[in-house]
């Protein structure tokens, strides 16, 4: 068994570090993971300079690039053999709802996927690694799953742990990703030279963690699991579309 382990907070953090030492003894296991933090990077490739790999003194390999590139560079050629499972994280920090949509925690596992290799995106709610440990220990949990009885069909899982003691975890629930208000506003702020530069600002409250949904799991302390999708195809409005269109179009 060969695991690819990479994440998006870079290639000596702690999460990823105490991911792959938990599954040393699993498989065997290869990190390609970004030179510095590109959490937000979603799934971007750098397609307008070439990209460097290079190793760290504890055997993992770093790449000037995004998280994108770090899987598809294994993917594509750097790995001498094909993984049986793409790993990203653990993310320092919740991603859930529609931050899916600008992880790069996710996107290094979507790019896993996208090449047909089983894929699943680790992230820990609460930035600050106080319950790592556990959440360490519910990874190497679905790891061991995913390893002995390969999920079918071959699929990509979002999974968020809840920042909770080991003894505390109730255990865990497939989910549905809920939703957030939009991002609260825009920080303005002033360089020494008299410029206006803006921070994005932080993510917005929740807006739908009902019953089913990934925040819904983490507030009753489960650890959420959601199966995505990569296909963004709006299926039930295509017919739609083309009425719209009239003669114009054709469904
Ligand atoms: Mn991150």
């Amino acid at each position: 068994m060969h695991i690819l382990v990479s994440n998006d907070d870079g290639y000596n953090a702690r999460g990823l570090e105490a991911l792959v030492d938990s599954l040393r003894d699993l498989a065997e296991i290869t990190v390609v993971a970004p030179e510095v933090n590109h959490s937000g990077a979603s799934n971007s490739l750098t397609l307008t300079r070439p990209l460097s790999v290079r190793h760290a003194p504890n055997g993992f390999m770093y790449v000037n690039g995004t998280p994108s590139d770090c899987v598809h560079v294994a993917m594509t050629g750097l790995l001498d053999i094909r993984p049986d499972l793409v790993l990203s994280g653990i993310n320092n920090g919740a991603n859930m709802g529609d931050d899916t949509l600008y992880s790069g925690t996710v996107a290094a596992a979507a790019e896993g996927f996208l090449f047909g290799v089983p894929s699943i995106a680790f992230s820990l709610v609460e930035r600050g690694w106080a319950h790592l440990d556990a959440a360490v220990a519910q990874a190497r949990k679905l790891v061991e799953r995913q390893l002995s009885q390969p999920l079918v069909p071959t699929m990509l899982l979002n999974v968020n742990f809840p920042d909770l003691p080991a003894d505390q975890i109730k255990g865990m629930r497939t989910t549905r990703l809920g939703k957030r208000h939009p991002s609260q506003p825009v920080i303005r702020s002033a360089t020494p030279y008299g410029d206006t530069v803006y921070w994005i600002g932080p993510v917005g409250d929740v807006h739908d963690a009902t019953h089913g949904t990934d925040f819904d799991a983490i507030n009753q302390g489960y650890v959420s699991i959601t199966p995505l999708r990569l296909d963004l195809t709006h299926h039930n409005h295509i017919a739609g579309v083309s009425d719209w269109m009239g003669p114009l179009c054709s469904a």
